[in-house]
């Protein structure tokens, strides 16, 4: 078999785990598998890094952050090669331009776009462990790129993909995929099974699991994942397509406190304004999630967005330059303290009331709602950050997950 094998931050943070993770290649390896690691950055490098960067240019290029991000994947690698090397197995690390990884030239967040598989095939053939750079590609200039924070599980499930692997493992820092983010909701369960849709949701909600992109991909190529914890040897959660599975009404509930609010205020209520406001913001790269556009009042209506907190200043200078020029629009308000609560479960579109059940579980708790938004299997509020974990687990509560 071959055999994916992606270990998170936390799993190779120091010496001890850095073993472990390499004791548990060589057991697959010495099976007679064919055996790929993916690994992310040791621990909290990744922060370290930003931090190290914004105290010497808060404004540095994305160009540049890249070239500094995608250090913390090429140690991690290079040690554990060394690592397996000592315990007596021949492995080889390769970054993502040796691979060859080829992404957009969108930097921080580049979309992986092929996969050179020969130097793999190669290494694998002459009984190597291939120990790969996640998170990282290179575009066309020979420019470094990364993949948005948590992008590891993609190049995980690309490299799959791309090598018709017969296991994608997704090693991480709790057993499983949860009903709820177990740091936030203590009582949260692990799911036994999970369907790409549900995950895709929760994922791209504030789950920070499985970066949403890798499970979109996993989806397309039909690529099997499994969620486990490097730390034990529990079974973990199997992320796959919808087969005769009970659809669950709610299978989670997902956090995001990621979320700024923005509000334009007194805009002109005539056909164009929202093209226009969003066309700017787009132009700048900006990713607008809820929107909520309010009734006119004295001829005037006001539409207000959230952002993630690395597109809130951007996202604000954008409307600040336009605001007499293009916008005319009377006031621009940010809320930085707010956060989503959402719940998904494919069960939904065939059930009516999660929404009030939702509703009414934030009223138990006297929990406000500033804006909803809806999909066929999601059902997603904003509100005061300071009350999230109340509101989630109140709603994990009310759902009885
Ligand atoms: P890694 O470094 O291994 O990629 P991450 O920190 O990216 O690990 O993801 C694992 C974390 O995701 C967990 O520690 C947990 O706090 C968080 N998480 C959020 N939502 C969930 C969920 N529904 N189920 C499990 N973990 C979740
Ligand atoms: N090291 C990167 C991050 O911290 C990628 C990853 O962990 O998946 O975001
Ligand atoms: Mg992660």
């Amino acid at each position: 078999m071959l055999i994916v094998k992606k270990f998170g931050g936390t799993s190779v943070a120091n010496k001890e785990r850095i073993f472990n993770v390499a004791r548990r290649c060589i057991e697959d390896y010495k099976a007679g598998n064919q055996v790929v690691v993916v690994l992310s950055a040791m621990g909290k490098q990744t922060d370290v890094l930003l931090d190290m960067a914004k105290d010497i240019n808060p404004k540095a290029s994305r160009r540049e952050m890249d070239m500094l991000l995608t250090t913390g994947e090429q140690t991690s690698v290079a040690l554990m090669a060394m690592a397996m090397d000592s315990l007596g197995v021949p492995a080889v690390s390769l970054n993502a331009f040796q691979v060859a990884m080829h992404t957009t030239a969108d930097y921080s967040n580049a979309k992986l776009k092929r996969i050179d598989t020969e130097r793999i095939y190669n290494e694998l053939e002459n009984r190597k462990i291939v120990v790969i750079t996640g998170f990282q590609g290179i575009d066309k200039y020979d420019d470094y790129t990364t993949l948005g924070r948590g992008g590891s599980d993609t190049t995980a499930v690309a490299l799959a993909s791309a090598l018709h692997a017969d296991a994608c493992e997704i090693y991480t820092d709790v057993d499983g995929v949860y009903t709820a983010d177990p740091r936030v909701v203590p009582k949260a369960r692990k799911l036994e099974v999970i369907t790409y849709d549900e995950m895709l949701e929760l994922a791209s909600l504030g789950a920070g699991v499985l970066h949403n992109r890798s499970v979109e991909m996993a989806k397309k190529y039909g690529v099997q994942l499994v969620v486990r914890s490097s730390l034990n040897k529990n079974e973990g959660t199997i992320v796959k397509e919808d087969t005769k599975m009970e659809k669950m009404l709610v299978s989670g509930v997902a956090t995001d406190k990621n979320v700024v609010q923005i509000s334009v205020e007194g805009l002109e209520n005539k056909p164009g304004v929202a093209f226009k406001l969003f066309q700017h913001l787009a132009n700048h790269n900006v990713n607008v999630d809820m929107i909520l556009q309010s009734v006119e009042h004295g001829g005037k209506q006001d539409i207000s967005f959230t952002v993630t907190e690395e597109d809130a200043d951007i996202a604000l200078e954008t409307i600040e330059r336009h605001a007499e020029s293009s916008l005319k629009c009377d006031t621009v308000n940010v809320t930085r303290d707010v956060a989503k609560v959402s719940v998904v479960g494919a069960g939904m579109m065939t059930h009516p009331g999660v929404a009030a059940k939702m509703f009414e579980a934030l009223y138990d708790c006297g929990v406000n709602i500033r804006q909803i938004s809806t999909s066929e299997i999601r059902v997603t509020v904003l509100i005061d950050e300071k009350y999230v974990e109340t509101a989630a687990q109140n709603v994990h509560e009310k759902f009885s997950l």
